[in-house]
């Protein structure tokens, strides 16, 4: 029988109205002979609301424990109301809060940005199971977990989007639909752009790397749990319908619950540019890049400084590469000398858990300190650390890095 995780933001059950709504298109889905699991943000803008009230009334003197308590009021309401809108439709549902033995979503004690406890919550879900397997329809708070000693604790802001995915993969869920107040993932945030236009489909990694540079539409902790199974989606509540086409989100290609590291098979070669105060130059990094694609020259990194820029290229295309931009150098006022440098072997870790790893390059580089390897570069985005050292100590470095890995 497939399974549904559904769920909705705050705008998407921001009224009355739209409970009604959002309530009668989960029950076209069980009337179309589907397990759903629902899944609820607090009505609007309540998690504001409350912040700001407790803001006003007390700054800085309340607890971590009174504020998880006193926020988790937004999803303790809209579960209730949820729940009891499924049932004046004619369908038994149950809403499921920190409070009940049922409660899924288990955490550490970090009450206001909890971290999942993976293991006890796949436990716990089965109790969900449990609950569809006799026709009820559960609804669960977003949002929110439980510690080991019985205190709630919140996921983070936006935190809804987590316990939906969460769900997803613990429950084996066929699709994550994912209900907000935008038709999608657009090609920017349409309340900036009006020009903003729907995406069909986009990549969990490219998805991921958009929600952590701001992009609200999905939390980017949330696609830590995707399943490459899993069909998910983020659609529109307008239609009413959760069969909506919005976009989808597709993959990740590779399983990328895992940490992974490699080692470029080839060296690479450094090439840097310098120019007086080229930083303040318009258009010079495009000067280069361009010459270097329309030579079909890949770059696999490049650095800028005050008065240089740095360029890594395969070491095949070194000599061509080398060639060409001593051209656009010579031609080019505010550049004045280029040098091809040695040769460098590239390192990539990649994990979707560095987002929240305070210290984890360090954690990468500290054996190479004490290897006495040095480092020739470094760049870091979200999810991946890539480290450039000496070709000549380029497996040492790699089964150093791959040692703190595991
Ligand atoms: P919900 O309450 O349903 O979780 P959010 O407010 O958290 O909704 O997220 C939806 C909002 O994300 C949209 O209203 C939109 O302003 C914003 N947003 C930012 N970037 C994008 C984007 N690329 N595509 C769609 N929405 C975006
Ligand atoms: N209600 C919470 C918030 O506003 C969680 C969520 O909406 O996802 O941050
Ligand atoms: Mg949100």
């Amino acid at each position: 029988m497939e399974l549904i995780v559904a769920k909705f933001g705050g705008t998407s059950i921001g009224n009355g109205k739209r409970i009604k709504q959002a309530a009668q298109s989960v029950v076209d889905e069980y009337m179309n002979g589907k397990k759903v699991v629902v899944v609820v943000s607090a009505i609007d803008k309540t998690t504001d609301e409350l912040l700001h009230i407790v803001d006003e009334a007390m700054e800085d003197a309340v607890t971590e424990k009174q504020l998880a308590e006193i926020v988790s009021m937004g999803e303790m309401t809209s579960v209730r109301i949820f729940s009891s809108a499924i049932e004046s439709i004619g369908v038994k549902s149950e809403y499921v809060d920190p409070f009940m033995d049922q409660w899924p979503i288990i955490t550490d004690n970090n009450l206001l940005s909890a971290k999942v406890d993976f293991k006890a919550t796949e436990d716990k879900s089965q109790e969900l199971m449990k609950m569809m397997d006799q026709g009820i329809i559960p609804v669960v708070c977003g949002f929110l977990g439980r510690d080991p000693e019985g205190y709630i604790t919140t996921l983070g802001r936006g935190g809804s989007d987590i316990t939906a995915f969460l769900l997803g993969h613990c429950l084996n869920a066929d699709d994550v639909i994912i209900v907000t107040d935008v038709g999608g993932v657009m090609s920017t945030d349409p309340n900036k752009l009006q020009s903003a236009q729907k995406l069909d489909k986009i990549s969990v990694e490219e998805m991921r790397d958009l929600a952590t540079h701001g992009a609200q539409v999905l939390h980017p902790h949330a696609l830590k749990y995707k399943d490459p199974k899993i069909n998910a989606k983020i659609i529109g509540f307008d239609h009413g319908d959760l069969s909506a086409h919005g976009t989808e989100i597709i993959g990740p290609s590779k399983n990328e619950m895992l940490k992974t590291s490699t080692l470029s098979s080839d060296p690479i070669s450094v090439i840097a540019v310098v120019g007086e105060e080229i930083l303040n130059k318009p258009g010079v990094l495009a000067e280069l890049t361009e010459i270097l694609a329309e030579n079909e020259i890949n770059i696999f990194g490049i650095s800028t400084g005050q008065n240089s820029i740095t360029v890594f290229v395969n070491k095949k295309d070194a000599d061509e590469a080398h060639r060409i931009l001593h051209d656009v150098v010579v031609k080019n006022d505010n550049l004045s000398s280029l040098s091809l440098g040695r040769e460098i072997a590239m390192i990539s870790i990649a994990s979707p858990d560095f987002i929240d790893t305070p210290g984890i390059i360090s954690d990468i580089t500290e054996p190479l300190r004490a290897n006495n390897l040095n480092i020739v570069e470094i760049s870091s985005s979200q999810t991946s650390v890539v480290i450039f050292v000496e070709w000549k100590d380029g497996e040492k470095a790699y089964e150093l890095v791959r040692s703190v890995l595991e």
